[in-house]
């Protein structure tokens, strides 16, 4: 029986190991809130620092279909039910963001937002067109700077089984605990860290202390407060959060946002008022872009979602 049972065990654990060295693999990119890059060219450049802009040439994209999975993709393995991936997309889609602009992304659900953002820290490639930041094309950017020069903040923050000082770092590796506070605080999470017990030591996750939904996403924010990047891409949904902690999302969001190029996905009336350009998307295409005003002027799309969802989302 142990010869049968020997090598069966020795062979599942193997299993385990692969699992669980690809599910950490995974996690330290999603603390990022980014995932592994796409070949990284072997003369990859680097971006200069600061190096801030965003632009966006004739973009058409599909998810990539089963022939074509990657590293990249391991969430879409996940999803067996992604079926219609070679369905185009983006078609098309062309805008800029100059350094230290704020662009707005709005339109229906489903119109390619989320996918759109997501191509800016290349977690997928293009089909066809080009995505610019800093002026060169990201294909030819080395991971780590890309990465480098972008903060995400998207609706659901990973947090992971260690100290909250140590689910901070991984933003900056070497933060001292006053920057780490300093982020903390202005992400507006520091009081609650100070009332826990054990403070930067406390043990968050699954078996530690539970943040909730609204804390989570300010420690989130707090990591990009930490890091400082260029250019920060942020999904402002908050739909799961009690208007108290949406206020201290927001004012978070809005620290996060300051003097830097900032591409967001909008569901705030303060948000596209302030914009410098907002870009509608519908089905995978630029339909309208231009400022609150102007587009309210025109009578398209946008004055409609203006009418429908950011009326009723700006009455907080
Ligand atoms: P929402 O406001 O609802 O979040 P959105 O404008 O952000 O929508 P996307 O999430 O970009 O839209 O989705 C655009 C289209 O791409 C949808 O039809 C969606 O089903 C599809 N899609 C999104 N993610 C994937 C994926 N990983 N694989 C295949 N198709 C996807």
């Amino acid at each position: 029986l142990t010869r049968l049972y020997g090598p069966l065990t020795a062979l599942s654990n193997v299993r385990v190991d692969v699992m669980s060295a690809l599910v950490s693999f995974q996690r330290v990119f999603e603390v990022l809130d980014l995932q592994p890059l796409i070949r990284e060219k072997p003369d990859a450049k680097e971006l200069p620092e600061g190096a801030a802009s965003i632009a966006f040439r004739d973009v058409d994209f599909h998810y990539p279909g089963a022939d074509e999975v990657s590293l990249a993709s391991l969430e879409d393995l996940a999803r067996p039910d992604r079926s219609d991936n070679g369905r185009q997309i983006l078609t098309g889609v062309s805008f800029a963001v100059a350094p230290g602009e704020l662009v707005a992304l709005v339109g229906p659900s489903g119109a390619g937002k989320t996918t759109t953002a997501t191509l800016v820290p290349r977690l997928y490639d293009v089909s066809s067109g080009t995505v610019e930041v800093g002026g060169v094309d990201v294909r030819d950017l080395s991971a780590s700077s890309l990465a480098d020069h972008i903060g995400m903040v998207t609706q659901d923050a990973h947090l992971f089984h260690d100290t909250v000082r140590e689910n901070l770092r991984y933003a900056r590796p070497g933060a001292t605990d006053e920057q780490i506070w300093e982020a903390l605080d202005r992400a507006q999470i520091g009081e609650t860290v100070r009332r826990l017990e054990s403070g930067l030591d406390t043990v968050v996750g699954e078996r530690g202390y539970r943040f909730s939904g609204g804390e989570k996403q300010r420690l989130a924010i707090a990591r990009v407060l930490l890091k400082a990047p260029p250019i920060v891409i942020l999904d402002e949904a908050t739909a799961h959060l009690d208007s108290e902690s949406e206020a201290a999302v927001q004012r978070a969001l809005d620290s996060a946002l300051e003097g830097r190029t900032s591409l967001v996905i909008a569901h705030r009336l303060s948000t596209v008022r302030r914009a410098d350009r907002i870009v509608v998307l519908e089905d995978g295409r630029v339909v309208e872009s231009g400022t609150h005003e102007a587009l309210v002027d025109r009578g398209g799309l946008y004055a409609e979602l203006y009418k429908t969802q950011f009326q009723e989302a700006g009455v907080l």
